[in-house]
């Protein structure tokens, strides 16, 4: 659903029908600061980019029966580069997330997600961490 002119990122997400996720658990990342950079909202031609994203993200939080908590979504250029991120990066397109499912290891939320992919519920990237588990849904698949 594109954003009506002059909605609000707030408004605009908590109308596109998501089964579990609200606007403010992503916004509070937008005013991140590092290194004295700030983050920022995405402009609004992105918004729609990560949609599909946060639709897998609720389709999890279904299939664990936990909450989830997202640790970074969009990334303005200068402060993805001012936390030594690649320019590349599908954060930058606001495609991308990083988070934790509570009491579920990244391994076996991503062995989850490479499944899905697999099974053709998806395409798109999928990055595993120590601490948590990155998603992104570009056009081709990826992992790491
Ligand atoms: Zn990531």
């Amino acid at each position: 659903m594109k954003p009506r002119p002059n909605e609000s990122f707030t408004s605009w997400f908590d109308r596109q029908g998501f089964k579990h996720f609200k606007s403010d658990e992503l916004t509070w990342y937008f005013s991140k600061v590092r290194n004295g950079v700030k983050n920022s909202t995405p402009p609004r031609e992105l918004w729609i980019n990560i949609v599909p994203t946060i639709k897998i993200l609720d389709d999890l939080r279904e299939h664990f029966g936990k909450s989830l908590e997202i640790s970074s979504t969009y990334r303005a250029l200068p402060y993805n580069r001012a936390i030594g991120s690649p320019d590349g990066s599908m954060h930058v397109k606001f495609k991308a997330v990083d988070f934790i499912v509570s009491g579920i290891s990244p391994a076996t939320v991503s062995a989850v997600l490479r499944k899905w992919r697999n099974e053709g519920k998806f395409v798109g990237g999928i990055g595993k961490y120590p601490t948590f588990v990155h998603l992104d849904t570009r056009d081709y698949n990826a992992t790491w």
